[in-house]
């Protein structure tokens, strides 16, 4: 498919990570950020606007998304380093972007290796593991609102938690680039961390299989892959998904699941959950489009 040209009717199955979902009313692959604010200035490119990364944290129901789904990866690709400041467009996969810091002789971004999504995913999630979140290097970031104007945003213009990012002014803004600082380290140590992260995921988590990654978040003080696997749910399926059998908080397509299946067993697991436990689980996942 072409770059910057709006489609429509677009089967959204190819977009995301469980490989579910209907389609979009329209879809515009991103590959100019000044392209995309001239789009939506001239109301050519309209809202309601959805921003998609990889997809690899998004249920896309099967009755498709209304509007305008906006897919950054692919398109918006740069990354470079300049006085001590990794640049990267939202499209950038995160594993691209922590082999280039590693391969430029800084470290601490194995972290990010891990995460199969975008930069702008992983600043919309303050995405994150083993210790670290992507907030925790983030200098400045580049957005664009609704009527298509961009602004730089420092770090101070947010509060960053746990898999959650707050616009302090609450301004409806999507990320189009960020610049990051890591600390200087040897390239072939940094390297090495990122191979040892991957090889450990590989042996912990069912990545053969589409899945969106953790589907809860953690509990305070708890972890939502324990108190799942305590519930007796590991292997449960409904229709076309199941319960991971490696990883109790993974839910996976077996083939032929359809959103409205793997929507039904997080409702289920939620249900059982707070019944035996009494704790009431949240997704970490994001649900959008209509039944
Ligand atoms: C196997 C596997 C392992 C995973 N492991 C981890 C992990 O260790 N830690 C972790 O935190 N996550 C993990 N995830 C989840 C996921 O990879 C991250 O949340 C990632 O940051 C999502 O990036 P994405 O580009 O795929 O975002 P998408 O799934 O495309 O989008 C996620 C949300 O961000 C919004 N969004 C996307 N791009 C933008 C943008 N440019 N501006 C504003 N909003 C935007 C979307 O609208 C949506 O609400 C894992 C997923 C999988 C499949």
């Amino acid at each position: 498919m072409e770059k910057n040209t709006i489609y429509k009717d677009i089967a959204l199955k190819k977009y995301n990570s469980w490989k579910v979902g209907g389609i979009a009313e329209k879809l515009y692959i991103c590959g100019d950020k000044d392209l995309l604010s001239e789009g939506i200035n001239h109301k050519r490119i309209t809202p309601p606007f959805t921003f998609i990364g990889l997809g690899s944290n998004l249920l896309i129901r099967d009755g498709g998304v209304k509007g305008t789904v906006i897919i950054l990866h692919g398109g918006l690709s740069e990354i470079n380093l300049e006085n001590n400041l990794f640049y990267a467009e939202a499209g950038v996969s995160c594993s691209k972007l922590a082999k280039y810091i590693a391969r430029n002789h800084y470290k601490h971004s194995a972290f990010l290796a891990g995460i199969p999504g975008t930069i702008g995913g992983a600043l919309a999630m303050n995405a994150g593991c083993y210790g670290s979140e992507t907030w925790d290097f983030v200098e400045k970031v580049l957005v664009i609102n609704e009527k298509g104007e961009q602004f730089k945003r420092t770090k101070n213009d947010y509060i960053t938690q746990y898999r959650k990012v707050i616009n302090k002014k609450k301004l409806d803004e999507y990320f189009l680039a960020t610049w990051m600082q890591f600390p200087k380290g040897i390239k072939e140590e940094a390297e090495k961390d990122i191979k040892l992260l991957l090889k450990e995921r590989k042996e912990s988590q069912p990545l053969n299989w589409p899945t969106a990654g953790s589907t809860f978040r953690n509990p305070p003080n708890n972890f939502a892959a324990k108190l799942i696997e305590e519930c007796g749910l590991k292997g449960y399926t409904i229709g076309g998904a199941q319960i991971s059998k490696k990883h109790a908080n993974f839910i996976i397509n077996l083939g032929d699941a359809s959103a409205s299946d793997i929507e039904k067993l997080i409702d289920y697991t939620i249900k059982k959950v707070l019944e035996i436990t009494k704790i009431c689980l949240e997704t970490e996942i994001k649900i959008i489009g209509e039944y």
